[in-house]
């Protein structure tokens, strides 16, 4: 699975900065709120970290908690110097400014690549991280050497945290890409002339057979839930796996992909800030 072994250069690495340096990386993940779909993010983030060999520190803090309070703590976190990457889980109570937090976040620590400035590097291609899930698209593609150049690539789905930053990564690889959302107009012929197809829609099945083309390769983000409740993707991953040459599968597939990017980035951070290459 490319997601462990991602894992494991991450445990490698970590161990040989821990004997060489004595530095160990922290991961502050803050939470507000009793979300069950956050809260078991918040659990795989912690326990990926365990594996790894980082410190992790979990800031559970109540769904009343103030702008002010959250604000404070990020700054406190900002300076904290066993502290290498702040993650605050999304989405935040809708009386919290979600972008005015994501902006206090020194860029430094962004390990989710969220802070303006690092989406800006990312326009430029200059970036030291990459946002988590998109980012494991790529590594996924890497792995299983599938070539982006001159591709015909669609992403369904433009959110700041996926679909946009999804289109820019396969731009920067020489992909041909589209980007559709719910404006879009022929969506399915659309997709069907994709050789990689790109699902982050958020809607359960929303991808069906007729709407791939034969040999696609199916990357499918959702992390959606069917009509019993259960986890499922954006790709009705039954009726459109024998029409591709590859397609990941939910869970699995993404999901831990972007933890093991989540890892890659914390690490990453430690490095930079304590000036190693
Ligand atoms: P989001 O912010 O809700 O964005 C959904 C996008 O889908 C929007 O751009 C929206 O278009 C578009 N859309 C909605 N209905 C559509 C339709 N009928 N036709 C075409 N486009 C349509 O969601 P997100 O945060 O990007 O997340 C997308 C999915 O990925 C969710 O299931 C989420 O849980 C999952 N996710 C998974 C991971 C992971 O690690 N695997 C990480 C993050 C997110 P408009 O912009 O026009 O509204």
């Amino acid at each position: 699975m490319v997601s462990a072994q991602v894992k494991e250069q991450v445990k490698n690495q970590t161990l040989e900065l821990k004997e060489k340096y004595g530095i160990t990386p922290g991961l502050a993940v803050v939470i507000v709120g009793d979300d069950p779909a956050s809260r078991v993010y918040v659990n795989n983030k912690k326990k990926a970290c365990e594996a790894v060999g980082f410190k992790s520190e979990e800031y559970a803090l109540d769904k009343n908690t103030t702008q002010q309070e959250l604000l404070s703590l990020v700054k406190e976190l900002n300076e904290k110097p066993d502290i290498n990457g702040i993650l605050v889980q999304l989405p935040l109570p809708n009386h919290l400014d979600d972008k005015a937090v994501i902006e206090a976040i020194s860029p430094k620590k962004d390990v989710d690549a969220f802070h303006a400035v690092n989406v800006g590097k990312i326009m430029l291609g200059e970036y030291d991280f990459l946002p988590c899930t998109p980012a494991g698209v790529m590594e996924m593609l890497h792995y299983y050497n599938i070539s982006v150049s001159g591709k015909n690539c669609v992403v369904i789905g433009r959110s700041n945290i996926v679909g946009k930053p999804m289109a820019m990564l396969l731009l920067h690889e020489n992909g041909t890409v589209t980007i559709c959302h719910s404006r879009t107009q022929n969506l399915a012929e659309i997709c069907s002339r994709a050789d990689i197809l790109v699902a982050a829609v958020g809607k359960p099945k929303f991808v069906t057979a007729d709407m791939v083309k034969e040999g696609a390769v199916v990357i499918d983000v959702g992390m959606d839930r069917d009509e019993n409740g259960k986890l499922c993707g954006d790709v009705d991953f039954e009726n459109v796996k024998d029409k591709c040459s590859y397609i990941t599968p939910v869970p699995g597939g993404v999901g831990p992909m972007t933890i093991a990017t989540l890892m890659k980035n914390t690490l990453k951070a430690a490095k930079l800030q304590n000036n190693i290459d």
